[in-house]
């Protein structure tokens, strides 16, 4: 008969999506004793959610796409992408009784469509195969032996004793739901570089003038393009949609990560410029607007221009130029088609404040990748140290990317621990 005390122990710190799965593939390998420590009273808060509750669990794109939807180190997801894919997701939760199913450009969500649903199979997996959750429990730091190997994780009231820690404590996004950023300084005190933390996938505040007219308009297909003194431009394209604070939408989510967090900054040196019709050059727009006033003299430039553009940005673009949106097509000058055009394509807006962690779906930045082995998700300063989830450098695009990150850095830390702490169980 096992002594399931005498076992090896891994306690993982975090009971979001890589936790949970980290568990369930470290318990699921026998042989180990696996505890979840959890400082909410409950597991999963922000999984919940997700998806605006429905939870976008992944993407069915071949993972070379997957890769590609991520920012900065979507290279570092290969091994962990390669060792639990999404068809292998689907298949765990398949194998817990609820059915993934696809929706537009790949996305997945559970056939429910709730995200309670998802935590559910999760809980009941982690459950079923063995796995301890210990709630209301906050870690604060971890502690090694002499040889720099894992030997505790400290908490607020004492410690406990590990073979194996894994970190899944998440970023610093949506705070409330527990992620606040722990992982950072435990990693950080511990040697492991962090690499600066940023607001990802989250809306931008601007100044009200910039939004004057213009709330709940959306403008599709847009380029948004940020500069930044001493930067190259970047931009990023999709749709844009403008709120009473200010902007968000696809192509807003995508370019916030780039915005500095340093809110001195952006007294006026943090500028976007929204190209409303990215898809026609300066030139050519000019001359078939030319050509649309020369057509209709009598019509008013507003009726003329707005098969181009939702009305009110075309009437917020033509109030910047001072252009009177009644004025026939005949009145329109060549310097008042030229201030439009140049404000249609270089739309300006004015960042207030670096975006707010609050309303922030990902954290960009983080463990650095190149302090962990991506075969094994384990630390290479710390020996039995692993890392899974949103708490490593890596931060990718809406569309389930970010949920199946997760899952395979949990999937792969939580069988790697398992296989290590077995194997010195046998060298002993
Ligand atoms: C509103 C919103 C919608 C989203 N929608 C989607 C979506 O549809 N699809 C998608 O792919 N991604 C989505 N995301 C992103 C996705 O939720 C995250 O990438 C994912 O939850 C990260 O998982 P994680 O396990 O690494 O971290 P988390 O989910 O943040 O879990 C970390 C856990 O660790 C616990 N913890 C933290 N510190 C400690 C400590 N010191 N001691 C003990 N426990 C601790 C926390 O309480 C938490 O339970 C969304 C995010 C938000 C905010």
């Amino acid at each position: 008969m096992v002594d399931f005390c005498r076992s090896p122990h891994i306690v993982i710190v975090g009971a979001g999506p890589a936790g949970l799965l980290a568990a369930i593939s470290a318990a699921q390998q026998g042989g180990v004793r696996v505890t979840i420590l959890e400082k909410n009273a409950e597991a999963g808060q922000k999984l919940l959610l997700t998806g605006q509750g429905r939870c976008n669990v992944t993407n069915f794109s071949p993972n070379a796409e997957i890769i590609a939807r991520f920012f900065d180190n979507g290279k570092f997801l290969y091994k962990p992408l390669h060792h639990f894919d999404a068809e292998a997701l689907r298949d765990f939760f398949a194998s817990q009784g609820l059915r993934l199913v696809e929706q537009e450009r790949g996305r997945a969500f559970p056939e429910t469509q709730k995200a309670r649903d998802v935590l559910g199979a999760l809980l009941k997996a982690a459950l079923d195969s063995g796995v301890d959750i210990r709630y209301n429990t906050q870690v604060t730091d971890i502690k090694c032996d002499d040889c720099g190997h894992i030997k505790a994780v400290v908490t607020a009231t004492g410690f406990v004793t590990a073979d194996a820690c894994i970190l899944a404590v998440g970023g610093c996004s949506y705070p409330r739901t527990g992620s606040t950023g722990d992982g950072y300084a435990i990693a950080g005190r511990h040697g492991h570089r962090i690499v600066s933390v940023r607001a990802g996938l989250a809306p931008i505040h601007t100044t009200t003038e910039d939004i004057f007219g213009l709330q709940g308009v959306s403008v599709r297909d847009i380029r948004l393009t940020l500069t930044l003194p001493d930067h190259k431009p970047l931009s990023c394209e999709g749709d844009l949609l403008f709120t009473h604070f200010g902007i968000t939408g696809p192509a807003v989510l995508r370019l916030s990560r780039y915005l500095p967090q340093d809110e001195e900054i952006y007294a006026g040196f943090v500028r976007l410029h929204l190209d409303a019709l990215p898809n026609y050059a300066h030139d050519v727009l000019g001359r078939m607007w030319i050509s649309d006033m020369t057509e209709s003299p009598n019509v008013s430039v507003k009726h003329i221009l707005k098969k181009y553009l939702p009305t009110a940005f075309l009437l917020a673009a033509m109030r910047r130029c001072a252009i009177n949106p009644a004025m026939p097509g005949r009145e329109c000058t060549k310097a008042m088609r030229s201030a439009l055009l140049n404000m249609v394509k270089a739309y300006p807006i004015t960042p207030i404040k670096p975006p707010p962690f609050e309303m922030a779906m990902v954290t960009a930045g983080g463990v650095d990748t190149k302090n962990i082995n991506p075969k094994t998700m384990q630390s290479k300063l710390i020996r039995g140290l692993y890392f899974a989830g949103e708490v490593i450098d890596v931060d990718g695009d809406t569309g389930g990317y970010n949920l199946q990150a997760a899952f395979s850095t949990g999937h792969l830390a939580g069988q790697s621990a398992a296989e290590a702490v077995k194997m010195s169980e046998c060298d002993d």
